[in-house]
This record gives structure tokens, C-alpha cells and sequence, in this order.
């Protein structure tokens, strides 16, 4: 499971241009799937088949991740950029940035006295080119590019990577599809896209779904990676989150309910998680058609939205074995 975490946090694919993570999660479990699709919107789409029809489940885990889009080129070859999702100048400055072609980058920005924190619009991305001719033959307006940092192990089983978020969701319903003994229900398993610049792809998936329940499986912080004032309980290594509310949704509470029960009964750690800020695919498949019950299993991770983002693989271990439980068991339905 670290090596498949490992593995996925080195793929490419920003929110827009997932075709090539999309590739990779489809390639690793068609062999498992009673039916893998992709829509309109480019999310991967795998079925598998229940011991009943009666019902559908619907899991979302979004595959994009955040990233820079090139806006324009300068006559010195350097470019100016927008952010998909939230991207910090701090975070940013002085990394390296690789584009889908290959092509690394150095972000910087201009001025001795500009901070770190200052303004986007005086950051830009050096290729090495010294003209708009040059850096034109690698990079064109619209391109992406993501952090370009390798994945760690730490101590006590502990993962630190660019992209935890949120591909170590997707590498646990990948193992679900796998490894899974028994499916009560049809269940989707969605790898959606564009959810870090607002949810999109899981929208339209669900309205292709209309599941009867809805899970999204994301990341979410513990306080060392926020603001320590705030006294979140979640911590590092205590179990999976099971969403009560973020910024974005009040969770169903049946399905926060049917998700609690199932840990309880199955003896899985949990924690329990409402936050104020933040956002899921939840929030997405919840207002779909007239309305979907939707809860989240959270994956608590330290860094957000960084080169270092770190998990513990216990709860990631802990994750998979309530996401499979609630495959088994039909969620309650
Ligand atoms: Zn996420």
C-alpha cells in the first residue's frame, strides 16, 4: 500500500489535465472491474457489480491535484502563471515545478524585498530559456505543471509527499477494488476530477450515478498544519475522520451515523471531523438531482497543499478496511 501511495503522488495530473493519472488508476484496475468508463468530464468510472441491484453506492475519491497554469510568456522566456486550487506563495517559492511534457521549472519571484507571501503576480517559472521563442518551443499558454519533490517514508510508518492529497484515497478505493471480498450492493467507484478548483467532476458524476448514497474519500488537516489556536481534535495516527462538517457540507447523518456504526462494530479506529474551512466532493454529490445523502471518510494529513504533506499509512490501513466493510455490508441501505 506505501509503495501504490509512493507511486500515485508521482503521477501527473492537475485539476483540468488528468488524463494521465486517469490512465494509470484505470490501467491498475480494469482487470477487477465489471465496467470501467470515463464521462464527459473526464472522471474514471468503475463498477462493480452487487449481489443486488436494489441499490447504488456511490464512492468518490478525487484523482486531480492542485498544480500552476502558464498565462503568459515574457520576452526573457519567463512565465507568469495562475494557481489551480490553493496554492500558497510561501509554499511555492524557490520549488521546482514539472510540466506534463517532462519540462522542470524554478519558481521565483521578482525583487529582493518581495516575501515569500507576497503577491502572485510577482512570481513567475524560469526553464533555464532565455527568450518567449525558447521557452515557446517547450511550454504554451494554458500548460500545467505540478510540484516536483520526492515522496519519504518517516518514522512510525509516516509518508511525507507533494500530492497525499488526495492520492492516497484514490490508492485505498484502488485496494478496495481489489481486494474486496464481497459487494452487496452495485457500487461506483468514482476518481473524479477538477475538485480542487471547486468540485466539478464529481457533480457531474453523480448526476450520472444518482447513487442512493454518496461517499467521498479526501484528505483532511490536522491542526499542526494550521492554525494551532484552533483546537481541532483530529490527530495523526488515531483513525480515519468520519465528516460531521467542513466549510462546504454539513454531511447526511444517516451516512455519518451508518459509517460510525460500521467502525464501531468492526472494531476500526475513527475520529470524528468538523472543521470550518475546507471542501469535498461531498458537498458536490449531496445537491445533485434532488438531493443525495453523502457523507466522508477523511484521511487525516499534516502540511496540506505542500511538498511535504504527511500521512500515517496506519490510517490509511484503517481507512480501507471501513471502505471495504461499508462495500460488504451495503452502508446500511
Ligand atoms: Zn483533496
Amino acid at each position: 500500500m506505501k509503495d501504490l501511495v509512493m507511486e500515485l503522488t508521482g503521477v501527473f495530473g492537475p485539476s483540468g489535465d488528468e488524463s494521465i493519472i486517469c490512465e494509470y488508476i484505470s490501467e491498475a484496475v480494469k482487470d477487477y472491474a465489471d465496467d470501467i468508463r470515463t464521462d464527459a468530464l473526464g472522471n474514471l468510472i468503475v463498477y462493480k457489480k452487487g449481489l443486488s441491484s436494489e441499490k447504488k453506492i456511490m464512492f468518490a475519491a478525487h484523482m486531480d491535484s492542485i498544480g500552476l497554469m502558464v498565462t503568459y510568456i515574457e520576452d526573457n522566456g519567463c512565465m507568469r502563471f495562475t494557481v489551480l486550487g490553493g496554492v500558497a506563495p510561501a509554499v511555492i517559492a524557490n520549488q521546482k515545478v514539472i510540466f506534463k511534457n517532462g519540462i522542470v521549472g524554478v519558481v521565483s519571484y521578482e525583487g529582493k524585498d518581495c516575501s515569500s507571501t507576497g503577491p502572485m503576480e510577482k512570481f513567475y517559472i524560469d526553464i533555464g530559456t532565455s527568450s518567449r521563442e525558447e521557452t515557446s518551443e517547450f511550454v504554451s499558454q494554458g500548460d500545467t505543471c505540478v510540484y516536483f519533490a520526492p515522496s519519504a517514508e518517516l518514522a512510525n510508518d509516516m509518508l511525507a509527499s507533494p500530492y497525499i492529497d488526495n492520492r492516497v484515497s484514490c490508492a485505498i478505493l484502488m485496494e478496495c477494488i481489489k481486494s474486496v471480498k464481497e459487494v452487496k450492493y452495485d457500487t461506483y467507484f468514482v476518481f473524479t476530477t477538477q475538485e480542487e478548483v471547486g468540485m466539478r467532476g464529481a457533480k457531474a458524476a453523480a448526476f450520472g450515478i444518482m447513487p442512493d448514497i454518496g461517499i467521498a474519500v479526501d484528505v483532511t488537516i490536522v491542526p499542526e498544519a494550521i492554525n494551532p489556536v484552533r483546537n481541532s481534535v483530529l490527530q495523526l495516527g488515531a483513525g480515519p475522520a468520519i465528516k460531521i462538517k467542513d466549510h462546504s457540507v454539513v454531511c447526511s447523518p444517516m451516512v455519518k451515523d451508518m459509517l460510525v456504526d460500521i467502525a464501531l462494530k468492526e472494531g476500526i479506529p475513527y475520529q470524528l471531523e468538523i472543521i470550518e474551512f475546507g471542501g469535498c466532493d461531498t458537498a458536490a454529490i449531496q445537491l445533485t438531482g434532488a438531493g443525495i445523502p453523502a457523507g466522508c471518510i477523511s484521511i487525516p494529513i499534516r502540511y496540506v497543499h505542500t511538498m511535504s504533506e504527511t500521512v500515517s499509512m496506519v490510517d490509511v490501513e484503517n481507512a480501507l478496511t471501513l471502505v471495504s466493510k461499508v462495500v460488504e455490508t451495503g452502508a446500511g441501505l
